[in-house]
Parts: C-alpha cells; structure tokens; sequence
C-alpha cells in the first residue's frame, strides 16, 4: 500500500476495495470479450488480453495475488503474460509487479514510474511514455494514453481500439473521486481528464475497482467528479469555515468524518479549490 492512511480514510466505500482483510486472494474471473478478461475482487481490477503471441495484462493487483492471476490467466490460455501496463503507480495495481520473470515487460507514465521510485516501491516499470503508447502483439492492438491530471499525476487508460473497451484506472473507481493529491493529484483538473477521454469510442468501461460498466457510468462518474468541485468551490467563496465543508463532505458526498479532519488530502483540496 502507498496510499496513506489519512488519504484512505477520504472515502469510506473506497476502503474496502482496497484494504487487504488478511484473508488471501479472493477474485473472481470475468469474460468480457472473446479474448478478453478482467479480474475483480482484492485491489484494482486487471484486465487479461490474450494474443496468440502472447498476453497483456493490466494492473496487477497486490503481491500477495500474483499466483492467483497467473493461475486465472493460466485457467483461459497457455501464452504466457508478456506485457503488463501499470495505470498509476498505487500498490493496489503495482503490487505484483516484482514477482513476474524479467522477461515479462511494465510499461508506465513516466510520473507513475517517478512515484514508484520515489515511494521506494518495488518493480518500477522499465518503459516510460509521456502521452501515448502502444503495444502491438499477435495482430492485436493496446494503447495507453496519458489525459492529464486526476486520481494521481500518472494515471494512463488503457485502451482496447478493436474492442471499443476502456480501462480507466483509478480515474473512475466507486461513485465519488479520491484525490491523492501526495501523488500528483488533482480534484480541478480532473474532469478535463475525462473529458479528453470520453472523445475515444469505446462502449464499455472497466473501472479501478468495481463492476464493469458502459460509457454512460463514465459520463456520470465525471459529473460526479464536477459536482464536488464545485460544490466545495462555491462553499469556499462563501466563505464556509473548514469544519462546515467537512460536514457538507460527510452528508453529500459520503467521505468518512473521523477522516477527513486529519486528512491531508482534505486541506489540500481546499487550497487547490482556493486558487
Ligand atoms: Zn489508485
């Protein structure tokens, strides 16, 4: 986990997708395509594409669930997992990065890969890009595409051209965004991101965590993602003192109340809100 306490406790539905309850794996595997799967349950959700060359993954989830995915993956076919492409650097979707054979190639934002690094995560990918990149592999075609800032400063989408799917990340996870403004965050410039992103085709939508969805729960995830800034945005020029937002933050918008009050990521809100 890289994510701080005092950042998890920013939004109590979000908690229980990404705490380990010491309990082991517990995911379930999804077919969504023809070659297509996605796996749910601990941590973010991963997305399995199969080529006759070989598999690309997204996210990988928590260490302790590597043998569950290769297991899954294993369960649907006998090529082995060739690419991993990390959405953002949270050990949620990282975690497992450091127990594939070398030969297995990550692929991050350059920002993500920074995080890693600077957070002393283990695995940090060896390819970077900035704004887009692909990978081409059994007559198949993944892009990853970097739209700006939101969950973190490096968050990317995963992009599947010939299935009109899309991989979001933790740009859409649950029904209200968590801001990690520690890395790279940010509430104002979150919902441009989707808007660039919402211009792809695509019909169906993996989330962060969370069942799969159509591109209209992205749609709504984005107004969702408007509502509370500008909500927080017109209590502040009014002048609302801190603990009347967090009391508006609680009631509206379902954030924790013992968190939020020593939260950094609450302040931090606030100040960027301010500008
Ligand atoms: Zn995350």
């Amino acid at each position: 986990m890289r994510l701080s306490a005092g950042v998890l406790l920013l939004a109590g539905s979000w908690l229980a997708y990404t705490q380990n309850q010491g309990r082991g794996p517990s995911n379930k595997l999804n077919k969504i395509a023809a070659d297509l799967y996605e796996i749910e349950g601990d941590g973010g959700n991963v997305a399995v594409y199969i080529t006759n060359e070989g598999v690309i993954l997204v996210d990988d989830k928590f260490e302790y669930d590597f043998n569950d995915i290769v297991d899954k993956v294993k369960s649907v076919t006998s090529q082995p997992i060739k690419y991993v492409l990390n959405t953002h650097h949270h050990g949620d979707h990282t975690g497992s990065n450091a127990k594939f054979p070398p030969a297995t190639e990550f692929i991050s934002h350059v920002n993500a890969r920074k995080n890693m690094i600077d957070g002393k995560m283990p695995g940090a990918p060896r390819v970077t890009f900035t704004q887009e990149t692909a990978v081409f592999l059994g007559g198949k075609e993944v892009r990853a595409r970097y739209f700006g800032r939101g969950h973190t400063n490096g968050d990317v989408m995963i992009y599947f051209p010939a299935l009109k799917i899309l991989h979001t990340g933790d740009l859409m996870a649950g029904t209200s965004p968590l801001i990690d403004y520690g890395g790279g965050g940010s509430l104002l410039e979150w919902s441009a991101t989707l808007d660039e992103a919402l211009k792809l085709d695509f019909d169906t939508v993996i989330p962060g965590h969370g069942p799969v969805a159509k591109k209209a729960d992205l749609v709504a995830f984005r107004s969702n993602v408007d509502k509370l800034k500008n909500r927080v945005t017109g209590l502040l020029r009014q002048g609302t003192s801190k603990d009347d937002i967090a009391k508006v933050m609680t009631s509206e918008f379902g954030w924790m109340p013992g968190g939020l009050q020593m939260t950094r990521g609450f302040d931090r809100m606030l100040a960027e809100l301010k500008r």
